[in-house]
């Protein structure tokens, strides 16, 4: 049996210069927990050519999305960005993942911080109607470096709000708060800034950081991570895994090589 599904591809969309978007087809028998990622690509020379991607569809939905990053000179995606309607990719069989609210202990409010394509996990679980059963609250946070690189993100917002099924849960319980750094924006600045001074709470009306209450996910650069991971520590939060659960979880949106 062959360690990937060939799926075909629904749809693509192209948001800005350096990221896109794409629907497949999904086999019946792959499974996974929202906020998964699996391995998926291109053959490449008669062999798979595969990096991590999180999946930014829910595990109800009938066919699979992802949101990607071009990088010029990616062995992958300079070769994905060019993927049309019924080409095929590789989906590799095996979803895993630290990103699944099992790997958090009981709170109220859910923090989804995320940079870039960190979105993606998050662009599930906001689907994911458990989340909203076991959170009161969920603020989902996007940082990027310019307003065009939201679109994404906002798209799905909006779409997802006005849902026949998941408007209600959205409008009663997600906050959406993107930011971005280098350019004019209603909300500006760096996710590790917007937290350790409260301006995000403050924001959009919200008490501010609470060992008691809130939970965590992350998913961004290296770099970002770290910070909050040194950030919540100082705090007394600890890091949840699939052995123990914990105050907040973390998945690297990509690796520096
Ligand atoms: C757990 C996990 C989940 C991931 N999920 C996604 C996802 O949902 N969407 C996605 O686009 N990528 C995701 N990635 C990154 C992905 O695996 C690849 O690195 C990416 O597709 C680029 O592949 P490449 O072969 O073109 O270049 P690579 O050789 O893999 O990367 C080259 C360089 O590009 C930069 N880079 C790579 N990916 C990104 C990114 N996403 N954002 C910013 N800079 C990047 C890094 O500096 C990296 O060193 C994930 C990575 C991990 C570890």
């Amino acid at each position: 049996m062959s360690a990937f599904h060939r799926e075909k591809v629904l749809s693509v969309r192209h948001w800005t210069d350096t990221l896109f978007s794409f629907t497949a087809t999904r086999n019946s028998g792959f499974r996974f927990l929202n906020g998964q990622f699996a391995m998926i690509g291109l053959e490449v020379d008669g062999r798979p050519l595969l990096r991590a991607y999180s999946m930014a569809s829910a595990n109800h939905e009938e066919s699979l999305e992802f949101f990607s990053i071009k990088v010029a000179d990616g062995p992958l995606t300079s070769r994905l960005q060019q993927i049309k309607e019924g080409d095929t990719i590789l989906v590799g069989r095996k979803a895993t993942g630290t990103l699944i609210t099992d790997n958090l202990i009981p709170g109220k409010r859910l923090l989804l911080l995320s940079t870039g394509t960190g979105l993606a996990p998050f662009a599930s679980l906001i689907k994911d109607p458990e989340v909203y059963e076991r959170f009161e609250t969920i603020v989902l946070v996007h940082g990027c470096r310019q307003v065009s690189e939201l679109a994404y993100g906002e798209q799905l917002v909006a779409r997802l709000t006005e849902d026949e099924l998941f408007g209600e849960l959205l409008r009663d319980k997600l906050v959406y708060y993107p930011t971005v750094t280098r350019e004019p924006f209603r909300n500006r600045g760096r996710i590790t800034d917007l937290i350790s001074s409260s301006q995000l709470f403050d924001d959009v009306g919200l008490p501010p950081l609470d060992i008691e209450t809130d939970r965590i996910m992350m998913c961004g650069s290296p770099g970002m991570l770290e910070e909050l991971r040194d950030m919540l520590n100082a705090r007394g939060f600890e890091e949840g895994n699939h052995s123990e659960p914990g105050h907040f979880v973390i998945e690297k949106a990509f690796v520096e090589r």
